[in-house]
C-alpha cells in the first residue's frame, strides 16, 4: 500500500492512496453503491461527476446475488462495470443496526436473521474476510460491533472488546490479491473507550483506520470533539476514514480535523426523496414556490442537471414521480458533494482551508 500526504493545513491533509485498481485523491467522498450500484446512475456517470472510489456492501451482496456468483463472474469490479477502487464494508454495521434481527453475539461472531428471507446466518471475522476476498474489493473493512447511540457504558465497552478481538483474527485471514484491510475503532463519544479502542486497533497494524460508531444519532458537537481527539491518535502515514458522514457541514468539519475519507447515502437518498443539496442550502423540489422557477438547482454547479434543466421542470418531474427527476437530483447532489470535497482538497493545498470552510458555510445559509 502507498499513502502519500502531499499537503497539510492545520490538522487537515491532502493525499493520494494507491490501490490495486488505481489511485484516489484524498480527502475523498465515497458514493455508496450498496447493492453494486450507486442508485439511479451508470458507473460512467459516477466517474464523470468526480468520484474516484465507490462503496459496496458485504451484507447485501452476500445475500443477493451472493459472493460466489460475483466471484465466478470475475469479481465486483467486472460485475458492476466499475474499474476504479472499491471499498467494501464488513456488514457489521448492518447487522448491529438491524438489532431486532440479532439472535446471538459471542466471542466468535454474531448470528442473525437475514432481512431478505429471515434465515439464520452467522458472520465471523473469517467469514466476512472470505466474502470480501471473493468480491475482490480494493479495501476491505474489519467486522466490528457498532453500539447504538446513547448505549450504556458497559455495552460500549463490550463493543470495543469484541471489535478488537475480531480485528485481530480478521487481520490473519486470507485476502484478495493487493486487497487492503482497514481496522475500525469504536467507543462512541466516550473519551476513555475511544482512546482504548484506537490504541488496540492501531497496535494491530492495519493499512488504514476508520472511526466507526459515530454519526449514529448522537449530538454533533461531542461527535466532532471525538474526531478532533481521535485523529491525532491515528498514524499520520495511513488513511483515516470517518464512516457515515455526508452533509456539507459535516464533511468540512471532519476534513478540518484530519479525516481523509468518508461516505454517506445522504446525496443519493435525498435525491430520491426530492431534495437538492446546493451551495445555498437544501431545496425541497416538491415545494410550490419552484413551479415557475427558471433557475438551475444551483447557480454555482456545472453538473448535467444544472446546465440543462430548470427547478420548475425538475419540480414537475418529482411531483409526477418521473424517474428522470430523481435521477437529475441524484446527479446534482453527488456532483455538489464531490465538488465540495475537491474544493476542500485544493484549499488544503493552498493553505486556505479555514477561509474556504467559512465562505462555504456562510453561503449554505442563504437558500
Ligand atoms: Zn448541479
Amino acid at each position: 500500500m502507498s499513502f502519500e500526504v502531499s499537503a497539510t493545513d492545520g490538522e487537515a491533509r491532502a493525499g493520494i492512496l494507491t490501490t490495486a485498481h488505481g489511485e484516489l485523491r484524498t480527502p475523498a467522498f465515497m458514493p455508496v453503491g450498496t447493492k453494486a450500484t450507486v442508485k439511479m446512475l451508470d458507473p460512467m456517470e459516477v466517474r464523470s461527476l468526480g468520484a474516484e472510489i465507490v462503496l459496496g456492501n458485504t451484507y447485501h451482496l452476500h445475500f443477493r446475488p451472493g459472493e460466489d456468483v460475483i466471484g465466478d463472474l470475475g469479481g465486483l469490479h467486472t460485475f458492476m462495470g466499475w474499474d476504479g477502487p472499491i471499498l467494501t464494508d464488513s456488514g457489521g454495521y448492518q447487522v448491529f443496526s438491524l438489532r431486532d434481527t440479532i439472535l446471538a453475539v459471542d466471542d466468535a461472531g454474531v448470528t442473525f436473521r437475514s432481512v431478505y428471507d429471515g434465515t439464520a446466518e452467522r458472520f465471523t471475522p473469517e467469514a466476512v474476510a472470505g466474502i470480501q476476498a471473493r468480491l475482490g474489493s480494493d479495501i476491505a473493512m474489519c467486522l466490528d460491533v457498532c453500539a447504538p447511540a446513547g448505549g450504556a457504558r458497559d455495552e460500549l465497552a463490550e463493543a470495543v472488546r469484541l471489535t478488537t478481538l475480531w480485528a485481530a483474527r480478521q487481520r490473519l485471514a486470507p485476502r484478495a490479491p493487493g486487497q487492503l484491510l482497514f481496522g475500525i475503532a469504536q467507543g462512541a463519544t466516550d473519551p476513555e473507550l475511544r482512546r482504548r479502542s484506537i490504541d488496540e486497533i492501531v497496535a494491530l497494524d492495519f493499512d488504514g483506520h476508520a472511526l466507526g460508531g459515530l454519526s449514529v444519532g448522537e449530538a454533533r458537537d461531542p461527535m466532532f470533539e471525538t474526531v478532533a481527539d481521535a485523529a491525532p491518535l491515528l498514524p499520520a502515514d495511513r488513511p483515516r476514514y470517518f464512516m457515515g458522514i455526508g452533509d456539507p457541514e459535516g464533511i468540512l468539519e471532519v476534513i478540518e480535523r484530519g479525516v481523509d475519507m468518508f461516505d454517506c447515502v445522504l446525496p443519493t437518498r435525498m435525491g430520491r426523496t426530492g431534495t437538492a443539496l446546493t451551495s445555498a442550502g437544501r431545496l425541497n423540489l416538491k415545494n410550490a414556490s419552484f413551479a415557475r422557477d427558471e433557475r438551475p438547482l444551483d447557480e454555482r454547479c456545472d453538473c448535467p442537471a444544472c446546465s440543462r434543466f430548470t427547478r420548475a421542470y425538475i419540480r414537475h418531474l418529482v411531483n409526477q414521480h418521473e424517474l428522470l427527476g430523481l435521477r437529475l437530483l441524484t446527479v446534482h447532489n453527488l456532483r455538489f458533494l464531490l465538488g465540495l470535497t475537491a474544493g476542500a482538497r485544493a484549499a488544503i493545498e493552498a493553505g486556505k482551508l479555514a477561509s474556504f470552510k467559512a465562505e462555504t458555510l456562510e453561503r449554505l445559509d442563504t437558500a
